[in-house]
């Protein structure tokens, strides 16, 4: 009798758990279905996220590289497996091709994210003490949902107004690649003329040129996002209109108030329902960001990431922006991962330094957002490992460098990416304060192939720290 009640206890305590899980995550089921994780991969285009999911999934699959993610290393996975996502509507995240791009006998990097896609994961796990010897493994499924970070910027809109944004727009642009090509675009149209819809092509084209260009040279903040990566949106009104010079009292039919109102129906038909329908039923976040890119391009770009970050934040701490609150409804991610990518162009010597810049950026970014809430790191990662570490001596001194087989081209290259500083101040107060260049260094990057991978069974594909990535966005809910 005892024992039977003790069970019953015990049953209870597991439905409360598992009830717990549900309620954080907010799916929608009833006290005994499986527990769901979503988990957010985000970054600016070509930050990693396609390869980020790709290894991360197959690591998932084959735990064999995976020592610190500590319910693999536990043997607590009993098994993991592919289904069916749930959400109908959204495309799958296509997982077998990108995977065949990269352990193919000539490996190719995969195409990148465009648009937001979602892969279920789910996992068999046996919990461990108490209710593990009372209950056999149960299911808990990872909906990993990828889309572009650009997207995630646009919050930022929510709470302006086509004229504040223009203002700010302009006033930043006339040094950024494209600016200048824009702004002389603008500089013969009359804003208050009645609107002329090859006009209004015209701008949104020259207007979304500056935006790749500024993209490509490394800027962040680049907005509307979805310009950059339209979609099945592309040429369509809500995406037709550009930062204009204020006019006074401009007429209905003018191209400032046409502008204006594409500006609020873009908020209302592109921003928001990506944050009510997708954002806000993210539970856990990473955030991948090219920060060796950035510092490659310059200290303009430095302080640019830090502002970006900065934005991103806020769009986890919703208490301060009243429109996002209501789209969120008490919604909150409780985890956000910054992972700085592509650490295998560096010598693992230096992984520290890049974790203390990426640090140091999610500092001053946090301060700048007043962030209080998730639980928030940062780290260095590679998702796919494509270089070897070596020594060379150079002029008279050794260096510590990365060989990897170049894109592009056949040949194996050594590589040495420039010093970091050990102290962070030494690249992020100079991009703060504005500077143009970096005064007494150069940060190369290079742009590696992947490498052709031998994979032993039970071995997902190499990479630089994934396990510890994964262990802080899934390691205490399984
Ligand atoms: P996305 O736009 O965020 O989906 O970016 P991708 O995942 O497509 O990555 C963009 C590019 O960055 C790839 O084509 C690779 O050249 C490079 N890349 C991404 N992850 C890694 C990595 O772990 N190591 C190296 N060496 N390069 C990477």
């Amino acid at each position: 009798m005892a024992r039977k009640g003790a069970v019953v206890v015990l049953s209870s305590l597991v439905d409360g758990i598992s009830r717990g899980v549900d309620r954080v995550t907010g799916t929608v089921s009833a006290p005994f279905t499986d527990p769901v994780i979503r988990l957010g991969v985000t970054g600016l285009s070509r930050a990693g996220k396609t390869v980020f999911i790709t290894s991360l999934v197959a690591n998932l699959l084959d735990r064999g590289r995976m020592p610190q993610f500590q319910p693999a290393a536990r043997g607590a996975i009993r098994a993991a497996y592919l289904q069916p996502q749930p959400d109908d509507t959204v495309p799958r995240f296509d997982y077998e091709a990108h995977l065949a791009d990269l352990t193919a006998r000539d490996p190719q990097w995969p195409e990148s994210t465009r648009r937001i896609s979602e892969l279920r994961l789910s996992l068999k796990v046996q919990p461990g003490g108490l209710i593990g010897s009372v209950q056999g493994p149960r299911t808990v499924h990872v909906d990993i949902v990828d889309y572009p970070g650009e997207w995630l910027l646009d919050l930022s809109l929510l709470d302006k107004d086509f004229a504040g944004w223009s203002a700010e727009v302009l006033a930043r642009i006339e040094d950024r690649p494209g600016g200048s090509d824009y702004l002389a675009e603008l500089a013969g149209t009359d804003a208050s003329a009645r609107l002329d819809e090859p006009v209004a092509q015209r701008l949104a084209r020259a207007y979304t040129a500056h935006l790749n260009a500024a993209r490509e040279a490394g800027y962040s903040d680049c907005t509307p996002g979805r310009f950059m990566l339209p979609g099945d949106m592309e040429g369509s009104p809500v995406l037709t209109f550009a930062p204009l010079r204020a006019v006074e009292r401009p007429g209905r039919h003018s191209l400032w108030r046409e502008f204006e109102r594409r500006f609020d129906s873009y908020k209302r038909n592109v921003v928001k329902p990506f944050f009510r329908d997708h954002f806000a039923k993210i539970d856990r976040q990473i955030v991948l960001v090219d920060v060796l890119g950035a510092i490659h391009a310059g200290p303009r770009a430095v302080e640019d990431l830090r502002r970006a970050m900065a934005d991103i934040l806020t769009a986890f701490r919703p208490g301060r922006n009243d429109v996002l609150s209501r789209l969120l409804m008490g919604r909150r991610i409780d985890r956000v991962l910054f992972a700085a990518t592509k650490a295998d162009h560096l010598h693992h010597e230096q992984h520290p330094r890049l974790t203390a810049i990426t640090e140091s950026l999610l500092r001053e970014a946090r301060d700048r957002a007043a962030f209080a809430g998730a639980e928030v790191r940062a780290m260095s990662i590679a998702a796919l490992r494509a270089t070897d570490e070596d020594r060379v001596t150079h002029d008279g001194a050794e260096l510590a460098v990365v060989r990897g087989r170049l894109l592009g081209s056949d040949k194996r290259a050594a590589f040495h990416p420039g010093a970091l500083p050990e102290d962070p101040a030494h690249l992020l107060a100079p991009a703060r304060k504005g500077a143009e260049a970096w005064l007494d260094a150069d940060y190369e990057v290079m742009r590696f192939a992947p490498l052709p991978l031998t994979l032993k069974p039970g071995e997902g594909p190499p990479h630089i720290r994934l396990d510890r990535a994964a262990q802080f966005l899934l390691g205490d809910r399984l």
